[in-house]
């Protein structure tokens, strides 16, 4: 096993999980010239000073460092001759901080740093919403090192492991991520990588404080909790499903999390076991980023229920997930299936009273997740 962990930039955090096969953590400085993978308003704010020292500290853990620079559009800055030589520039000064490596999502950054540094390795991120083989086979032959697969193929077996044999050929490696809980199939994804991208550019948007497409999929989950079942998460205790078809390389998400978070998390997945709420080791963003930031203006009652739902890791039936090894979920509707429905009885609880209507999203306070429309009614 080789972990890939989110790191908060808290040297403690280190200290407390290099014992554990931590290969790699990632993460970036906070507001970058490209954009990244998470909103600078959620992220700690990280100088070069503070970058560089723990770098070294990871070092001397013999744990590599790769720094997350997955925007998932320059709108139009590859046409600027200046932006090639600021993008030379922080390339060069990362590698001179000691980075190991970049994760990225774009080709275009892919051939810079290649063409640059052509011994660096590089990952190409989630972001690049890698879904089929040929698009594997497309990123490899760009020349990267790792593929970390869209989190939507975490359950379609016969593709991950098409998929790490010919990474095997390349002598490249696929990634999955274990602890995300964006939707299955989810169709707020693509706007949610662009605002994520623009809110952590340098030249991005500025005075927001939440991704209001995670409001569209809160609804969802909070409309019908089989959703949470449906997401491709990756339990702890499943990790050998994977194993067995030749993927090793797990990411573990969280660059905005607290330490201890993190630590139960790193664990949990080390240990292959949590007893308790799946929820507690997920991402899930839909209960607790939404219900806090809808407080923030008043306007929380229809998704306090969120942070109610109780989801049993040991309710799961063993092989639980062997069942998507037989069904092909992209080709059969969820309302025929309905197996994430019957595991969903089966694991999860509900405190207080369940909502009996369906909801859309209130896209009305949309302009209100800004600083100066936190108070406008
Ligand atoms: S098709 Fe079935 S198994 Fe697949 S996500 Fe939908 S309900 Fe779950």
């Amino acid at each position: 096993m080789r972990l890939v962990v989110a790191t908060n930039f808290d040297d403690e955090l280190v200290e407390k999980i290099h014992q554990y096969p931590v290969k790699y953590m990632y993460g970036s400085q906070t507001e970058t010239l490209t954009g990244h993978g998470r909103a600078s308003f959620i992220l700690p704010k990280v100088d070069d000073e503070r970058l560089k020292s723990h770098i070294e500290l990871l070092h001397s853990y013999k744990i590599k460092f790769l720094y997350t620079m997955n925007t998932a559009n320059l709108y139009g800055k590859e046409y600027s001759e200046k932006f090639h030589e600021d993008l030379k520039k922080e390339v060069d000064k990362l590698v001179n901080f000691g980075v190991d490596g970049f994760i990225v999502a774009l080709p275009f950054l892919i051939y810079f740093i290649k063409r640059e540094y052509p011994d660096i390795e590089v990952s190409v991120s989630s972001f690049a919403r890698i879904t089929h083989i040929r698009k594997v086979e497309e990123y490899l032959k760009m020349g990267v090192n790792t593929v970390i697969m869209d989190e939507d193929t975490n359950r379609n077996f016969s593709l991950l492991e098409q998929s790490a044999k010919l990474a095997k050929k390349y002598n490249a490696d696929i990634e999955v991520i274990t602890n995300n809980t964006c939707l299955w199939g989810c169709p707020y994804k693509l706007t949610h990588d662009q605002v994520t991208s623009y809110a952590s550019a340098k030249d991005g948007i500025k005075g927001i404080w939440y991704e209001f497409p995670v409001l569209f999929c809160a609804t969802e989950v909070r409309n019908d909790f089989a959703n949470i079942i449906r997401m491709r998460w990756i339990r702890p205790e499943d990790l050998h499903y994977y194993e067995e078809i030749g993927i090793d390389r797990f990411k573990i998400a969280g660059r905005n999390k607290k330490t201890d978070w993190l630590v139960n998390v790193v664990k949990a997945y080390s240990e292959r076991k949590y007893e308790g709420n799946l929820l507690d080791i997920l991402s899930y963003v839909q209960g607790r980023a939404t219900t806090s930031a809808l407080r923030k203006i008043n306007s929380s009652s229809q998704y306090e229920i969120l942070m109610k739902i109780y989801v049993d890791n040991n309710a799961f039936p063993p092989n639980w997930l062997s069942y998507f090894k037989y069904n092909r979920c992209e080709e059969r509707s969820c309302e025929d299936c309905k197996y994430c429905d019957i595991i969903a009885e089966k694991t999860i609880r509900v405190e207080g009273e369940l909502p009996r209507d369906k909801i859309r999203p209130p896209i009305e306070l949309i302009p209100r997740f800004r600083e100066d429309g936190k108070n406008k009614q």
